[in-house]
């Protein structure tokens, strides 16, 4: 019978844990801090700082936005991060992506203090990841990883598949697998038959962009599917990058979309700004 991890489920077990760990904070006098840094003037950045905000209250993390005019110059945003790397009570720092086209993203969120990157973006925290050194993963993987960790699905020797190369999902995925023993191999763009990489995958990551760009054909019999897609189709209506019905009836265990990765995500920025709080980046 396939396993549906379920992200609603695996959230709220991390919120309690986290809740605890802020509470022990406290009493050693720590409160966690996160300072979002947004540009104003993007309605689906609008919506996920209040999704931010939301999951920091619900576990006693202070949150604060630092909302800086549409028409804002690199300079100006830049002194904003300067000034928040050198405030002791904030220990994360995030950008909100996307940032006005006139701004250079890269030199903003390389501007962040490595010991403040809590959404582990950084060239830096990148390249530790990427040499098994202690670092911020970003949350994405971190959160597909929490899955096969809390799930008990084996890692080590299997064969693992990541579609999708960006620097925020699919490289630290392929890197988080790796890290844990897994023979990884990443599909792309220009991955001629990706049908032909995923036959005999163990584990199935996809983060792509596309609705149903890997079906239930293309899985071996048994393989874990963690899907980080999310596609608005309608109104409404989300669904990830995997075809959910062809895809559940030949895995082992699969993410569903809404209600798989997505609520996780949020949960991993969390327990990186409270390890920023007990000085991990230090
Ligand atoms: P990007 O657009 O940055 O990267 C997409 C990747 O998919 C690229 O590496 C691209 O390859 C690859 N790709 C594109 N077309 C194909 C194809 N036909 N076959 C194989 N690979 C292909 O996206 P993100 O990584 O930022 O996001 C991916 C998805 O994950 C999106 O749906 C996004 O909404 C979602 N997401 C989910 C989060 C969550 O919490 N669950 C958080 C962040 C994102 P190439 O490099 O060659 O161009």
């Amino acid at each position: 019978m396939t396993v549906i991890l379920d992200g609603t489920a695996l959230a709220a077990t991390l919120r309690e844990e986290l809740r605890a760990d802020v509470e022990r904070l406290n009493q050693s006098g720590i409160t966690p801090r996160l300072d979002v840094v947004q540009v104003a003037g993007d309605a689906a950045s609008d919506w996920y700082v209040r999704a931010i905000k939301r999951a920091c209250q619900q576990i006693g993390v202070v949150f604060n936005l630092d909302q800086l005019p549409a028409d804002s110059t690199q300079q100006q945003i830049l002194a904003q991060i300067h000034t928040l790397n050198a405030q002791p009570e904030t220990h994360g720092i995030i950008v909100q992506v996307p940032l006005p086209k006139h701004i250079d993203a890269d030199a903003v969120i390389e501007a962040i203090d490595p010991r403040k990157d809590v959404d582990g973006q950084s060239p830096l925290s990148l390249g530790r990841l990427a040499q098994s050194l202690p670092t911020f993963v970003p949350n994405t993987p971190a959160g597909g990883m929490e899955f096969l960790k809390r799930y008990n699905i084996p890692i080590a020797g299997k064969q693992a598949v990541v579609v999708g190369r960006s620097n925020i999902v699919g490289k630290p995925m392929a890197l988080l697998l790796l890290q844990e023993h897994a023979t990884v191999t990443i599909g792309h763009s220009r991955t001629p038959d990706l049908a032909a990489i995923l036959r005999d995958a163990d584990i199935v990551a996809v983060a792509v962009g596309r609705p149903g760009i890997v079906h239930g054909a293309m899985l071996k019999p048994g393989a874990t599917v963690i899907d980080f897609g999310i596609n608005e189709v309608g109104p409404k209506t989300i669904v990830g990058d995997v075809d959910y019905p062809s895809a559940a009836e030949v895995a082992g265990a699969i993410t569903p979309v809404p209600g798989g990765t997505g609520p996780v995500t949020n949960m991993m920025l969390l327990r990186n700004v409270i390890r920023a709080a007990e000085g991990l980046g230090s």
